[in-house]
């Protein structure tokens, strides 16, 4: 059984109430991977990558009707408010 929570958002495609849950990621601490735990030869210790199931959130959160990833959508949404080009990597 998932434990999970209503977060009080609305899904995007379908309007279902948006649920909740801690990311489960292995390494992901609040949002964000700890490279130099996974690699401590390649990474300095302040090294972090954005979680790819949270997107820097710490939560992943998902339609309850439809299951769309509502994080993603967020981390659209954050990326077009940042004045975003597509290029990630410049
Ligand atoms: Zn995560
Ligand atoms: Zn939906």
């Amino acid at each position: 059984m998932d434990d999970y929570q209503l977060s009080g958002d609305f899904c995007p495609e379908c309007g279902s109430l948006i649920q909740w849950a801690d990311c489960t990621e292995q390494h992901c601490d609040d949002g964000y991977i700890r490279l130099h735990e996974l690699a401590p030869d390649w990474y300095d210790e302040d090294d972090l990558e954005v979680c790819n199931s949270c997107h820097g959130t710490g939560i992943r959160e998902w339609c309850s009707n439809c299951g769309c990833n509502y994080s993603s959508y967020l981390a659209s949404l954050a990326r077009l408010a940042f004045g975003g080009e597509a290029n990630a990597d410049g």
